[in-house]
């Protein structure tokens, strides 16, 4: 049976994501002074890990490591559990992750508990707290098996100061799979929106059907996003309606976000939109319809015309923000 805490921290642009600080301070605090080890994949640096208190760092660096691939990120993290030998692993609900995790579970015989959004110690074990049936209903998940795994939603916790600890470095031996051949990601092409991920926004500015039409969403909802330092989303009606891109519909069929602040203007609230940003910690609605569900679950409401309301945000938060 393992001890500790793995965390996988994941390696973008030149650096580490913010989910490893965040998912490294909660794993410190439910570590109970238990190793807490990370890994990453796709790097040969530790970077600043140590000093959010990672004791050691595994690494798997390498071509083979430099675009994702199901295969060899399983390998990788089948490697880096057999070096740490942890109880418990936390990594981000993110796109690799939640592709590799239910792989990576079926491989080692290991539970695993999805998208969580809270963990806290039970009687000596991490049980996790997860949204269900669209976010309606929470359940808290302990897993059985010696080994758990944990995907958690980002800006579940925030992420700690850093502090003066270092952490050993040690290279992964990562074995071949024979289905890694398989498949081979020839090129990954990132968003050239110069804005945070929406799955990992703080925080977010969606624009509804209300806005009309694509120059609509372009002159209302992307400055209004601008303004409040926010990454732009939309509802499924804005999406399929060509007003904003795929990437940024939020919902069901869409992505699901988990920010401090969700703007949503014009969004009636429909259970599936409400799916994908019902964790999010204060909701800002703005909608002509004062019976509109949205009003249901928002923290603040604003019962006007977006097409008035948001100019006037912008400008207010523009004076403000900068
Ligand atoms: C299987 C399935 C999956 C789905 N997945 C998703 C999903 O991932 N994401 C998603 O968003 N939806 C999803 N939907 C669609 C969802 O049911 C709704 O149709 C959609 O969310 C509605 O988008 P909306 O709120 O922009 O539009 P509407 O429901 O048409 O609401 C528009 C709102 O804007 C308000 N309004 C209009 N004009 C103004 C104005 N000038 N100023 C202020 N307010 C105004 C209206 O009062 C209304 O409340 C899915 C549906 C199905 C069946």
């Amino acid at each position: 049976m393992g001890t500790g805490i793995l965390v996988v921290a994941e390696f973008e642009g030149g650096h580490f994501k913010k989910t490893a600080y965040e998912l490294l301070g909660k794993a410190l605090e439910l570590a109970g002074g238990g190793p807490v080890t990370a890994v990453a994949i796709g790097t040969d640096q530790a970077g600043d890990l140590g000093a959010y208190g990672a004791s050691r760092v595994f690494v798997a660096s390498g071509d083979r490591f430099a675009h994702y691939n199901p295969s060899t990120w399983v390998q990788a993290l089948s490697a880096a559990i057999s070096a740490a030998d942890p109880a418990v692993v936390l990594a981000p609900a993110s796109p690799a992750c939640k592709d590799a995790f239910p792989r990576l579970s079926a491989r080692l015989g290991a539970g695993y508990a999805t998208e969580v959004t809270e963990l806290r110690l039970d009687g000596g074990a991490v049980v996790g707290r997860r949204p269900q049936y669209a976010g309606k209903a929470l359940s808290d998940v302990r897993v059985r098996s010696p080994l758990a795994l944990f995907t958690v939603r980002p800006n579940s916790f925030p992420a700690p100061a850093a502090g003066a600890g270092s952490a050993e470095l040690v290279a992964l031996s990562v074995g071949q799979d024979p289905v890694e051949a398989a498949t081979k990601v020839v090129a990954t092409e990132a968003s050239t929106a110069g804005v945070v991920d929406l799955t990992e926004a703080d925080r977010i500015v969606s624009g509804g059907r209300s806005v009309k039409s694509k120059e609509g969403f372009d002159s209302l909802i992307r400055p209004l996003a601008a303004a409040a330092h926010a990454t732009p989303g939309a509802s499924r009606a804005a999406v399929d309606a060509g007003y904003a891109p795929h990437n940024e519909q939020v919902g069901q069929t869409g992505k699901v976000v988990n920010p401090s602040l969700y703007i949503a203007c014009g969004i009636s609230g429909a259970i599936q939109h409400l799916a994908g940003m019902r964790t999010s910690k204060v909701i800002v609605a703005i909608n002509k319809d004062p019976e509109a569900p949205i009003f249901g679950l928002a923290t603040y409401g604003i019962h006007g015309d977006i097409f008035e309301i948001c100019p006037l945000l912008t400008q207010e938060l523009k004076a403000t923000l900068g």
